[in-house]
């Protein structure tokens, strides 16, 4: 488990979440055997995913976050319930490029061009969906500019994935500020200083930083008290149940085809690589046991 930290600032104009993600990437890397570059990519996205979805309401809501690029590495999904658990995949995870100019894993280069959409469930009729043009592919750029743009929130995004030699997690975590309506100019000049200054966020924790330090050097001069806190975990939901019913949405045709042709059929878990085998007898009871099986579509969306 890691934990979340949340933080406001003593005259409310700032809440800052500080999230060390590092347990979390690790459960991803040994999920989908991601390169590196895939690795800092779904890495940054999942951690991301992980303090927005924590913003939510209600533990029940979620919110899908999906990089769609024309890079290498095809799309990112992210999905976080309200409690910041979160799970998530790549089209491509074997996606690794050269270091950029900088140093750095080049997840811009691996992302590539495209749009940022953030899909929220909040329980209603329909979801909430917002949706910006990628800045850069960096993923705490086009955070940023989404809160910006799509939510008219002021905010700053950091997020860091730190991959070693042998392809593991050395550590992860990121941080989400919101300046919140009403925040004075003299507060939002101070963090903009705070943050030039500021080292990476996998910098801060390689020397061992807590989260509390961290909220002390992003909010310096601001006087942040602590607000809540959470454990969160790359967690997925998938069962034999969820499985059963995103074949039952095939429809009846396509399941006798199925029982026809195939004597076992394997069904794959996108999330966390869990395989479920279906043999030709389950399948025809789950044309017995399913009525009106072509009218049932609702769960291809979330298909773990
Ligand atoms: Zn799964």
């Amino acid at each position: 488990m890691d934990n979340l930290y949340r933080y406001i600032t003593h005259d409310g104009s700032a809440v800052l979440n500080v999230l060390d993600s590092t347990q979390m990437i690790r459960k991803m890397e040994q999920f989908h055997h991601t390169a590196a570059t895939a690795s800092a990519a779904l890495g940054r996205v999942l951690t991301a995913a992980s303090m927005m979805g924590y913003g939510l309401k209600s533990p029940d809501d979620s919110l899908t976050l999906m990089i769609k690029g024309d890079g290498p590495i095809g799309s990112i999904t992210a999905v976080a319930d309200g409690m910041g658990h979160v799970r998530g995949y790549c089209d491509n995870p074997a996606a690794d490029l050269p270091e950029n100019s900088r140093g750095k894993l080049d997840v811009g280069g691996a992302v590539g061009a495209g749009t940022l959409y953030v899909i929220q469930d909040l329980g209603l009729e329909t979801p909430y969906v917002g949706q910006i043009e990628l800045v850069s592919g960096e993923i705490a750029e086009d955070i940023t500019a989404y809160y910006a743009y799509s939510e008219q929130l002021p905010t700053v995004c950091s997020l860091g994935v730190l991959v070693d030699t042998d392809l593991t997690i050395k550590n992860a975590g990121g941080f989400l500020l919101h300046l919140l309506p009403g925040a004075e100019e003299s507060c939002i000049e101070m963090v903009e200083r705070n943050i030039k200054e500021l080292p990476g966020m996998t910098e801060m924790l390689s020397a061992g930083m807590t989260a509390d330090e961290i909220a002390g050097k992003v909010l310096n001069g601001l006087e942040p008290d602590f607000l809540d806190s959470a454990e969160v975990e790359y967690r997925c939901n998938c069962s034999r149940e969820r499985m059963e019913r995103i074949l039952i949405s095939l429809g009846r045709e396509e399941l006798e085809r199925l029982a026809e042709e195939q004597e076992v059929t394997e069904t794959v878990c996108h999330f966390c690589n869990s395989v479920y085998r279906f043999t030709s007898d389950d399948i025809r009871e789950l044309i017995r046991s399913s009525t009106s099986v072509d009218t049932e579509n609702s769960d291809n969306a979330d298909n773990g």
